[in-house]
């Protein structure tokens, strides 16, 4: 029997990895925050106290449970102290060098027992389990963006991921209140799998002029009921994050439906990436979005 995680080092302060932090830290954890500089990890958790603000105005939480949240948050510049944390998520920009870098770093720094796992949306696990001294205690925890209001996370075992791990990481998601939903390691796993297609093919609709902007995302929200139209979900994603999931498909599987749509090419050429850009397919620099086409 192994002993229960206590400790959790996260690798990367942006979107994703703030968001890990935040949770975690409401959970009980000691969170030990890393990113590759103080400004990164000033902005981090300047990020993390306006979300548990908003969380206590809205009643989510109360302010003695932010507070003791936020204590327990450590944001931390060495590496090699996060290294001996009891499990440690890389959350840090969506490219597979950088990633392989981090985990050859962190290996030799490594706690005898510590697990490793990473929150990538697309990068085959087994590749980057391999980068590492222990692919049998690695794993995919990949959790949804905006991390403290998405309810699902993704588990994915690479090929060498053991029982043990995958049932401790089962146990550590469902002890952040959230759900667990399996999924083998294959390009871009479940939800991507399934999503991102259907946004692309929403690109491909606007870009044969079957529908204009407003009507493709009226018909889907009205139509099939979906809380946002794929455009409007697709600006909210980042357009680049978008064709970077489609060409891991395309290129992983080899299926020409998965071909990007190059409407959504020109529109990343252009630094169009959505509501980070203040453009994508609305335009967000007014007082309400426009659409673009
Ligand atoms: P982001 O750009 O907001 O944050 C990435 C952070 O990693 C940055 O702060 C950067 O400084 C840091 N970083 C880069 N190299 C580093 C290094 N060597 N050491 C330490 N820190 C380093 O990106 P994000 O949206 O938070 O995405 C992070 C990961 O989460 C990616 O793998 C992404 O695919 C995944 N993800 C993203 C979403 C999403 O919707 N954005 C959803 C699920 C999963």
């Amino acid at each position: 029997m192994t002993l229960p995680l206590r400790t959790i080092g996260i690798i990367g302060a942006g979107q994703m990895g703030n968001g890990i932090a935040h949770v975690c830290a409401l959970a009980g954890y000691e969170v030990l925050l890393h990113d590759l500089n103080e400004e990164r990890l000033k902005a981090g958790l300047a990020t993390i106290n306006g979300n548990m603000a908003r969380q206590v105005s809205r009643g989510l939480i109360d302010e003695a449970k932010r507070a003791a949240a936020l204590e327990k948050i450590q944001p931390e510049t060495d590496v090699a102290v996060v290294a001996q944390a009891d499990l440690v998520i890389e959350a840090a920009t969506e490219n597979e060098e950088i990633k392989k870098k981090i985990f050859q770093s962190l290996v030799p720094l490594l706690g005898a027992d510590t697990m490793l796992a990473t929150n990538t949306s697309s990068i085959s696990i087994t590749r980057l389990a391999a980068a590492t001294d222990r692919p049998e205690r690695f794993i995919g925890i990949h959790f949804m963006n905006p991390v403290p209001v998405m309810q699902l996370v993704e588990l994915i075992r690479g090929i060498a991921t053991e029982d043990p791990t995958y049932e401790k990481a089962k146990e550590f998601v469902r002890s952040l209140g959230k759900t667990v939903s399996m999924s083998e390691d294959f390009p871009a796993f479940i939800v991507n799998r399934i999503l991102l297609p259907m946004i692309n093919e929403a690109v491909t609709t606007l870009y044969e002029g079957v529908g204009s902007v407003d009507s493709i995302d009226t018909a889907m929200r009205l139509g099939a009921n979906h809380p946002m139209g794929p455009l409007q979900l697709a600006d909210f994603i980042g357009l680049d994050t978008c064709l970077s999931v489609m060409q891991v498909l395309h290129e992983g599987l080899g299926d020409s439906k998965y071909r990007p749509s190059p409407l959504l090419v020109k529109y990343v050429e252009a630094g169009w990436l959505g509501r980070k850009t203040k453009r994508g397919f609305y335009d967000y620099r007014g007082e309400h979005p426009v659409p673009t086409r």
